[in-house]
């Protein structure tokens, strides 16, 4: 079947045999257990990350749920992924894979700039007992080592829209897994495991729900991974809500109609803001100056909905049209279905070490699904601020680690 058509009916093959047109929520955080042996041995098949049997009793919210379950299914599908597992956010999730690779003895993790600046911070402070080498794509393989058990990479990258080629890091890792954060691009534009990746992430907390009013985070992989993932959750306590499951799941639904649209949506105002006089450059890969090695059509069937733009009046300038926007909301995060701008440097990526933060005259919007052209007189509104006498001000943009 076609993706448009799974990404209505995954996960939900089973609903018309219990009378039932949506899933149920299962808010259940303990389930009845038909024996004490019954109940351990399901306990055992879940929390060393199997899947209960038919029968099974679920036992407890942190090992299973059914609407957890049913969002999984169905992203897999969507991902041509064997298996997917969710979490509580897009941190989380990161977070289970560096717990699972560390876990496993190879502590040493490959990673490459730009990523989302939460997990430039993680692999910078070694929290989880990861420890991480900076490499560009096309040094991956002389920065692998003996101990290394994850190369991560971010296509298109937040907040650059850098673009990354899966197969050729693939190949350079050789037996090292290969994990790329699939957010920006989602299961409708990219399958980085269709290109040889070990694990595809996103922070569902965009462009899946969508909506922007819920967390959640899921991994697509194959059954050897979903079972060390689910581990480290059931141990952790990483597990996504039953609620946001279910709007996860629903979310999945509007998918490609909504990327598409937003796509389109994007690709105009990207045109748009090249024109502009305030504008030094636009990020976008829409643009053939962003996709060098033309992974548009080849990697990803197209250049999604997230662009950056730099001021030529740096901070000031880009501060001042942030704040000066009113249908455009200035507020971190992406994918949802209404327009928002941010200041990576100063928000978003601020954790990240000063030779790999983002120019502070750079602003990040993700393109919703208005009219451009009323997101357009919007930003024709706020860049006209630029031109008021605005001082070109710096700022130190740091964050204690
Ligand atoms: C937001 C984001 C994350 C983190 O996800 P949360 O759901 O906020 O924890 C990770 N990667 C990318 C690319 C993101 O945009």
């Amino acid at each position: 079947m076609e993706p448009v058509t799974v990404a209505v009916h995954a996960g939900r093959e089973d609903l018309a045999a219990l009378g039932a047109h949506v899933p149920p929520v299962d808010q259940s955080s303990t389930y009845p257990l038909p024996s004490v042996e019954l109940g351990g041995d399901a306990y055992e098949r879940m929390a060393t990350g199997g899947r209960p049997l038919k029968d099974d009793s679920l036992v407890y919210q942190r090992l299973w749920n059914p609407n957890v379950d049913r969002f999984e299914l169905a992203l897999a599908q969507l991902e041509g992924a064997p298996a997917g597992v969710a979490f509580a956010s897009g941190m989380a999730a990161i977070t289970a894979c560096l717990l699972a690779t560390a876990a496993a003895g190879r502590p040493h993790v490959v990673a490459v700039r730009p990523l989302y600046g939460g997990t430039d911070h993680l692999l910078a402070t070694g929290l989880l007992g990861t420890r991480v080498t900076w490499a560009r794509a096309e040094e991956v393989d002389a920065a692998i080592r003996p101990d290394t058990g994850l190369v991560i990479v971010e296509t298109p990258a937040n907040p650059s829209l850098d673009l990354v080629d899966i197969a050729d890091v693939v190949a350079r890792a050789g037996a090292v897994p290969v994990l790329v954060d699939n957010t920006f691009a989602t299961p409708v534009l990219q399958q980085p495991l269709a290109h040889g990746a070990a694990l595809s992430v996103h922070s569902a907390t965009k462009f899946i729900g969508g909506h922007g009013d819920l967390l959640g985070g899921v991994v697509a992989t194959d059954e050897e991974w979903a079972v060390r993932l689910r581990r480290v959750r059931a141990l952790t306590g990483g597990l996504l809500s039953a609620q946001s499951a279910y709007l996860l799941h629903r979310g999945l639904q509007t998918l490609p109609v909504r990327v598409l649209a937003q796509q389109e949506n994007a690709t105009v105002v990207a045109q748009w803001l090249q024109g502009r006089p305030e504008v030094e450059r636009v990020l976008h890969p829409s643009l053939p100056q962003c996709d060098p090695a033309g992974l548009v059509g080849r990697q990803m069937s197209g250049p999604g909905s997230v662009l950056s733009f730099a001021l030529r009046g740096g901070y000031a300038a880009a501060a001042a049209v942030a704040d000066t926007c009113r249908l455009v909301t200035h507020a971190v995060s992406l994918g949802g279905v209404d327009t928002l701008i941010q200041h990576p440097a100063a928000l978003t990526h601020r954790p990240v070490a000063p030779e790999a933060r983002p120019d502070s005259g750079l602003l990040r919007l993700s393109v919703g699904l208005e009219s451009p052209q009323d997101v357009i007189a919007d930003l024709a509104r706020a860049l006209a601020v630029v031109h008021e006498h605005i001082p070109v001000v710096e700022r130190e943009l740091s964050l204690a680690t």
